[in-house]
């Protein structure tokens, strides 16, 4: 632990003394150092595309612009680094509007099923562009959470969205829910390449990715999970992995049942 000491003469006290006052400013160091270490992290993330936009303009403007074949496909690669930008800093401001609970929630009693399958709408498409198949195992819309509907849909989409995005063609991504007491237990199921033990509870962590260059080839921003817990947490729930090694992997949202 790392304290303060403050130290004050007594004015006017006869006897010499003084008033020492400990102050624990642990919490406050640590604060300090995962602020820095985030400024570090958002300096790094924003400094690589933006290198890369750079490095094939300058490619571009010194002549590569009248070669029709590498013209076009710098532009690519610039429109690519250039969403991935994007996308980095909408991941950013969700996660500092969360924190601040600047937008607050508003929770109702939302069927599982029907958020679910609008979702599932949203990545058909690009499941089945890879050969994926997604599965809405939540058939009925029986199972009643309570939670803010547009948080519900971006802790489902961020899941469903890594699942897609990390499992291989002829694979498949599933969704099922269940009720248990007091709490709906949602999972989001793939058979992808699995998680090894060690990066369960960091894979939260803003900015971890189990591997970089994988996730940033496939427009990751390593910010997707770290959104997913802040919104579960928001909404008195909680999120897990569960996952082996070329098994596939489980993540699985706790969230409060309806409260009728
Ligand atoms: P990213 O934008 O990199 O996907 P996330 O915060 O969503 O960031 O996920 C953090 C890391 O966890 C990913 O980089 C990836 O290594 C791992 N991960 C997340 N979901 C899966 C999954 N379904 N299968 C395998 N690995 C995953």
């Amino acid at each position: 632990r790392i304290f303060d000491v403050l130290a004050t003469p007594l004015p006017g006290d006869p006897l010499p003394g003084v008033v020492v006052v400990l102050r624990d400013v642990s919490e406050v160091k640590r604060l300090e150092q995962m602020r820095q270490q985030f400024i570090a992290n958002v300096s790094h993330e924003l400094k690589t595309p933006l290198s890369s936009i750079k490095a094939y303009t300058e490619t571009l403007l010194g002549g590569a612009l009248k070669d029709p074949v590498h013209g076009q496909r710098f532009l690519e690669r610039i429109d690519e680094q250039t969403t991935r930008l994007h996308q980095l800093i909408m991941d950013m401001l969700s996660l500092a509007r969360i924190e601040s609970s600047q937008a607050p929630l508003e929770l109702a009693d939302l069927p599982l099923g029907r958020v679910a399958q609008r979702v599932i709408a949203d990545y058909e498409r690009q499941a089945a562009s890879k050969q994926v198949t997604l599965e809405n195992q939540i058939a009925d819309f029986s199972i009643i959470v309570r939670a803010d509907e547009e948080a519900l849909r971006q802790i489902l989409s961020n899941l469903i969205d890594n699942a897609v995005k990390y499992t291989p063609a002829g694979g498949r991504v599933s969704i099922s829910g269940r009720v248990e007491g007091v709490v709906v237990l949602c999972n989001v199921s793939d058979t992808g390449p699995g998680i090894s033990a060690e990066h369960h509870s960091r894979v939260f962590e803003r900015f971890y990715r189990v591997d970089k260059a994988r996730s940033r080839e496939l427009g990751g921003t390593g910010l997707g999970l770290s959104i997913v817990k802040h919104l579960a947490q928001a909404m008195g729930g909680s999120v897990e992995v569960s996952s082996q090694v070329g098994l596939g992997s489980t993540f699985t949202v706790r969230l409060p049942v309806s409260g009728i």
